[in-house]
């Protein structure tokens, strides 16, 4: 079973590839640029052949990606949920602006036409960068309860092609 410490996540090592006998071989070199001897480099190669020899090995690691994977993405969905990303919402609330030209818009849940005459706000969302394929959906929305479902629409696709399971947030 293996376990990720984060003080050793950072390697002290980079690897200088050196040819012995015709055959490619790796040698270790430290932060400083000197190379490291054969009781160091030996002493992690044991290492590596203990963690890579555990039969649960590809597991761990598969796992491990996955959550580093759904990180990157700005995902933390057991601590704030499916409509967070990066430490921000995905959707936003906006005010129809008295103002401007009047507008409307479709909503891209329930198809419920929306401007200034119907409501004075709407919500639409904001963070689908890398999440969303097409653009033939509305991102606009008549209330909150509408972009949220636009939004899980998005995400629960985006989580089926990369083989998560849709329920990740709920
Ligand atoms: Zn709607």
């Amino acid at each position: 079973m293996i376990h990720r410490s984060i003080s050793e996540y950072f390697s002290p090592y980079t690897l200088q590839k050196v040819e012995v006998d015709g055959k490619e071989g790796y040698v270790l070199i430290d932060r400083e640029g000197y190379y490291k001897g054969p009781d160091e480099g030996i002493d992690i190669a044991l290492k590596l052949l203990l963690a890579y020899g555990d039969a649960g090995i590809q597991k761990a690691l598969d796992d491990e990606n996955k959550s580093i994977h759904l990180e990157n993405m700005g995902f933390d969905f057991q601590k704030t949920g499916r409509y967070v990303r990066h430490g921000k919402p995905v959707y936003k609330r906006g005010e129809f602006d008295l103002f401007k030209r009047v507008w409307s818009f479709h909503c891209g849940f329930c198809g419920k036409k929306v401007s200034i005459d119907v409501q004075p706000e709407y919500w639409y969302i904001v963070d689908q960068h890398g999440i969303r394929k097409s653009n033939t959906l509305s991102d606009r929305a008549c209330s909150e309860i509408c972009a949220k479902h636009i939004w899980d629409e998005y995400l629960e696709l985006w989580l089926k092609n990369n083989r998560y399971s849709t329920e990740l947030g709920k």
